[in-house]
């Protein structure tokens, strides 16, 4: 038998937005909602939390509130919401009504910065966020998987799977060893650049439960 599972970045475009955010973002994501719900299948939105975090101080009414009920929306349609780290937003500024991107992208950038702007804290409040938006709609929600933004999890990859695994995340899909297109999720030691962190043996965790969810 073979589980696929559908996963799609949910996100803006890095760099900014020179649209709306609803052609940007929302309206590409009801299409696939659309298309996902005439086809029955579930499939799996890795969303960029920080960009969501970050929104909730800067501009509720013009991009999370939205954000945050299409999240719910594909919840409440039998979707999966997991965790996706575009760590910039952390630095990232705003003003007229737009942001501007920094330029620090990847987690290791931040293994040095004091909490919660560290990897560990990076991490948990991605999952405290999601669980505060999800868990509203679906009370058995986890977060259990997490896919680093850009694939880029080295050089820093231990530590963080050190602070996934604290959070309860079991799936990875961000290392890559195999082919930048097509993306597989891994439990954390089936990565041969990540074989020697190795938290869970494989025989421990099913990657695909039979309703298609993680
Ligand atoms: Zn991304």
């Amino acid at each position: 038998m073979i589980y696929l599972n559908l996963a799609f970045d949910h996100e803006l475009s890095l760099g900014g937005v020179t649209s709306s955010y609803e052609q940007n973002l929302f309206d590409p994501t009801r299409q696939i909602l659309d298309l996902a719900g005439d086809l029955s299948v579930p499939v799996t939105f890795f969303t960029d939390v920080l960009c969501g975090i970050r929104f909730r101080e800067w501009d509720s009414s013009g991009f999370s509130d939205s954000y945050e009920a299409q999240l719910q929306d594909a919840a409440r349609r039998g979707h999966d919401v997991q965790l996706h780290l575009h760590p910039h937003w952390i630095d990232s500024t705003f003003g007229g009504g737009r942001f501007v991107p920094a330029d620090r992208y990847a987690l290791h950038d931040f293994r040095a910065e004091a909490p919660p702007n560290d990897i560990d804290g990076i991490v948990s409040r991605g999952v405290e966020f999601l669980d505060d938006v999800i868990r509203p709609v679906d009370a058995s929600y986890r977060c259990r998987a997490f896919r680093a933004g850009g694939l880029v999890i080295e050089p820093s990859q231990e530590e963080i799977f050190v602070a996934l695994r604290r959070q309860g995340i079991r799936f990875d899909s961000s290392s890559r060893s195999w082919s930048p297109i097509l993306m597989s999720f891994k439990i954390f030691e089936s990565c041969g650049c990540c074989k020697s962190i190795n938290p869970w043996s494989r025989s421990e965790i099913k990657v695909c439960s039979c309703d298609g969810r993680m």
